[in-house]
């Protein structure tokens, strides 16, 4: 078979799996990116240690992504993260399966995973340019601004794997979105994924608790009942528990209606047996001792009993019992997308056919956070990129068969 010339757009985890498929079928494979270096994002991802994928049963694990669990499931299937796990270990990269059965490197960071999957893509001649930004569709064909001016390109296919909308400083800017719509493309709007949320803190509540983590508790709501921590900002509350509960937050605030993080304070312990403890205290004795002594809190955790929820409780065991037990924060807003872990929204599914090829677009595919899926934070967002990179890389494949 005649080499082909195929263009992939991105260098992200999705861009860069969808080159490694490609570049073992013996086509000419040429990665574009924007910024100086790639997999910006994925690099971050590592700061904070990568969370790779999850070991958790398949089949719970491929229904993380709501309402696109569906579409996504051909592509999971064939990379499961069994088989990211595997691919890492290719690269000499060893995981392992963390407490909450996150699956991390043993060495926590994306560099070393990075470096030596670059070398294989090397290895295997794929021709990463960098400082090539996309501009769009025009006459000439792809064109891009590079360093020397603009290029135009006409490849035999196109991978997009552009990213989402979130921390667009790292480059995955959402520019595409007006390129693909003139292209009478449906796009869904993007929103903030794995977010934050602003509450509207007193001045003194911010001013001693913003940085501080509230551990060991339970937040509640549509999506079940998990335990965790987050953190309390200047603006609200960001972190692991809250991001778990992001989409139903944003979704309320996003209908217009009131939202609040639905909170267990004390989750070892029964409403009673607070109840009981508390009535055994002195009421002569200051709030912040009874709280100590009666329920086992202090710090953040006591002082967010006084920020969320009024005065008069505090004085009645009953109440307070109640409160520790089941503490509403409200959040006002959602804190910006640039600001976000991920990004839900994006080309919508209908767009594209089984081989992510752009129906309107024939020989234009598309992988990774472009395509309208969410999912929450444990590495379900990597290995669903990974995946589509290798499920578009497999279209492209068999679009360019004779
Ligand atoms: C702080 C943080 C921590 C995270 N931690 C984790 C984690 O532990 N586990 C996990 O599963 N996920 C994590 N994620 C999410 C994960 O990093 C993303 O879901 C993933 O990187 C998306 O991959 P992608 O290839 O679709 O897009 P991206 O990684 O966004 O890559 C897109 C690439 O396209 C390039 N590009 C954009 N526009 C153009 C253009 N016009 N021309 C040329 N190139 C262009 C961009 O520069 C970028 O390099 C984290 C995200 C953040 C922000």
């Amino acid at each position: 078979m005649p080499k082909k010339q195929i263009a992939i757009i991105g260098g992200g985890p999705a861009g860069l799996m969808a080159a490694e498929v490609l570049s073992i079928s013996g086509h000419h494979v040429t990665l574009y990116e924007a910024m100086p270096t790639v997999a910006r994002k994925f690099l971050l991802a590592g700061k904070s240690g990568l969370n790779i994928t999850h070991s958790e049963d398949y089949l719970r694990f491929a229904e993380r992504f709501g309402t696109a669990s569906g579409k996504l499931r051909h592509a999971l299937d064939a990379f499961q993260p069994e088989d990211v796990r595997a691919w890492a270990a290719e690269l000499q990269v060893e995981t392992f399966v963390g407490t909450s059965g996150r699956v991390f490197p043993v060495a926590m960071k994306a560099s070393p995973l990075l470096r030596a999957w670059l070398r294989r893509l090397e290895a295997n001649g794929v021709n990463i340019l960098t400082r090539h930004r996309w501009q769009g569709f025009s006459d000439a064909g792809y064109v891009f601004d590079t360093p020397d001016g603009p290029k135009a390109i006409r490849p035999d296919a196109v991978l997009l794997a552009l990213g989402g909308a979130s921390w667009p400083k790292l480059g995955s800017d959402g520019h595409w979105t007006a390129w693909l719509k003139a292209k009478a493309i449906f796009v869904n709007d993007f929103r903030p994924a794995n977010c934050g949320f602003n509450v509207a803190w007193s001045p003194i509540f911010r001013d001693r608790f913003a940085g501080a983590a509230v551990k060991s508790v339970v937040a509640t709501s549509t999506i079940g009942s998990l335990p965790g921590e987050f953190v309390i900002t200047q603006h609200g509350i960001e972190g692991s528990l809250v991001y778990a509960h992001a989409a139903p937050l944003r979704d309320r605030l996003s209908t217009g209606q009131t939202a609040a993080l639905e909170l267990d304070l004390a989750p070892g312990r029964s409403r009673e047996r607070i109840e009981h403890d508390l009535l055994k205290q002195d009421s002569k004795t200051s709030l912040a001792n009874r709280l100590r002594k009666g329920a086992g809190l202090d710090g953040v955790k006591a002082s967010l009993l006084r920020e969320c929820g009024s005065d008069t409780d505090l004085h009645d065991p009953k109440r307070l019992a109640q409160r520790i037990k089941s503490l509403s924060i409200p959040v006002t807003s959602i804190r910006p997308i640039a600001e976000a872990i991920s990004s839900a929204g994006g080309v919508a599914w209908d767009e594209v056919d089984e081989g992510y090829m752009f129906m309107k677009l024939p020989g234009v595919f598309v992988a990774g956070e472009m395509l309208d899926w969410e999912a929450p934070t444990g590495g379900y967002l990597l290995t669903a990129c990974f995946a589509t990179g290798r499920a578009a890389a497999r279209g492209i494949q068999t679009w360019l068969q004779p």
